[in-house]
């Protein structure tokens, strides 16, 4: 059974970055009818909170990426850490170290100066046949983790390839701080090994810590699991994705506009790829997704490439569906939105011009709102000669069917009596009805109007 897991630390949001890692390791679950494990790792008091707790579970469940597990929470698991501490401290893998902060700084100050690499001198280590010092009084220890001195330490990294450290460049990790608490690789390999983790999918900043919890999970018994460390996501402009970049929280996206299965498909292909598929749905990738493929060098962010396939999948969106994830977005504007014009049939309309629900937003709000023409937009599209053309249109409306076709002949019955183009009806039809001198088909937008409504419109100009 394959067991995947998301391990975010609720420190902000749900970063972009961390959404990828998510997507895949949900993606690799499904793929092999696995499992999916949630885990907030909340162990860092100081910077963990509830809200980003609560942004995390936001930005999972509005990708529809759902954990079949969890969420467990590691400040929850407390005593299991302490249990299997002193488990490690019985078996002789783990040893108490009286040696404090200001020791080890003047040791660390001490290698530097001689050229040597900083680290732990071993002093409380127990070693065979070795006298231990007397404990000092009133020195709380630390517990840390007997390292293997000598071999080296390997995996076949699922997206780095193979990777191996000699055990001899690491000393011995502290795992349980003076007062207690467990430290940040140590409940990572309790929380592996207790939930069965078969992959740990993660971004390549955790690659470092990988050989020490290999260590301590071979110390347990544990069986170690497969890793795959993802390249970082750089923004744009090939820099390190931070805020300067915009949005890097999943939780912006959503209120940029954009459609969750356009994010989703979007970060599928950040670091993966098969052929030259690039629009596939979710089901698609996790029928496809199984590790291989995917690229061990930094992907870069392309904005352009989201908002394309955003419109995509506007283009293809349920247009209930949409008016229902409009309709708020109008409402936090302070638009009320009528029954009619029907906010369905607006975006029905407008959807295949528009590259995110906010522009989609924009284009439905000035059929809801009392609009008043821009004098100057209005100069400029409503020629003199075409103003007997509109009175005809004004007069002809009362008698229409109201439906686009008959609207359509009507215009064109309009200008053909006084000889004119269309442009120069339509356009200040567009600008009057909706203060905008670009708009879809004209005789669609005149029809979507209740009639009375077009008419107090159009007279605003005569
Ligand atoms: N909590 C870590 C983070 O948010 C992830 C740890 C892991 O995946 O092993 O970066």
């Amino acid at each position: 059974m394959i067991r995947t897991r998301f391990a975010p630390s609720p420190t902000g949001f749900l970063h972009i970055g961390g959404a990828r890692t998510a997507l895949f390791s949900w993606a690799f679950a499904r793929h092999h009818q696995g499992q999916f494990v949630l885990r907030i790792e909340d162990t860092d008091v100081a910077r963990s909170t509830p809200a980003a707790v609560q942004a995390i579970l936001d930005g999972m469940e509005w990708l529809g990426l759902a954990h079949d597990e969890g969420p467990f929470y590691q400040m929850q698991r407390m005593d299991r850490y302490k249990e299997v501490i002193r488990q490690m401290l019985a078996d002789g893998h783990a040893y108490y170290c009286y040696t404090t902060p200001e020791e080890l700084d003047a040791m660390r100050e001490e290698q530097r100066a001689k050229g040597l690499k900083p680290r732990y001198d071993g002093t409380w280590r127990p070693e065979p046949g070795k006298t231990l010092p007397t404990p000092p009084a009133g020195v709380l220890p630390v517990i840390r983790f007997k390292n293997p001195t000598d071999g080296v330490v390997a995996w076949d990294d699922l997206v780095k390839g193979r990777i191996e450290i000699a055990n001899a460049e690491m000393d011995d990790l502290i795992i349980a701080r003076q007062d207690g608490t467990p430290t940040y690789n140590f409940c990572v390999v309790v929380d592996d090994w207790d939930m069965k983790i078969t992959h740990v999918i993660r971004g390549d900043d955790h690659v470092n810590n990988t050989p020490r919890q290999i260590n301590i999970l071979k110390a347990l018994g544990a069986d170690v699991p497969l890793y795959a460390h993802l390249s970082m996501i750089l923004g744009d402009d090939g820099q390190k994705l931070s805020k300067r970049h915009g949005a890097v929280s999943v939780m912006q996206y959503h209120e940029d506009g954009y459609l969750p299965e356009a994010v989703l498909n979007y970060l599928a292909r950040l670091g993966w790829s098969h052929g030259d598929d690039e629009v596939f749905s979710m089901e698609q990738f996790c029928a496809w997704f199984d590790l291989d493929h995917i690229t061990p060098s930094a992907a870069q962010f392309n904005t352009e490439k989201l908002n394309w396939l955003n419109a995509h999948y506007l283009k293809l969106a349920d247009n209930a569906r949409l008016a229902a994830l409009v309709k708020p977005r109008l409402e936090t504007r302070r638009v009320v939105v009528t029954e009619t014009p029907s906010l369905e049939a607006i975006i029905g309309l407008y959807k295949e011009r528009v590259t995110n629900l906010n522009e989609l937003a924009d284009a439905a709000e000035v059929f809801y709102i009392e609009l008043t023409p821009n004098a100057e937009l209005l100069a400029q599209h409503l020629a003199p000669e075409a103003k007997p053309a509109l009175a005809d249109f004004i007069a002809g409306i009362k008698d229409v069917a109201w439906e686009a076709p008959a609207i359509g002949a009507l215009i064109k019955q309009c200008i053909g009596t006084h000889g004119l183009k269309m442009p120069k009806l339509a356009m200040p039809l567009r600008v009057l009805l909706t203060g905008q001198a670009q708009t879809p088909s004209v005789d669609a937008v005149v029809a979507l109007f209740p009639r009375e409504q077009v008419l107090k419109r159009l007279a605003a100009a005569v």
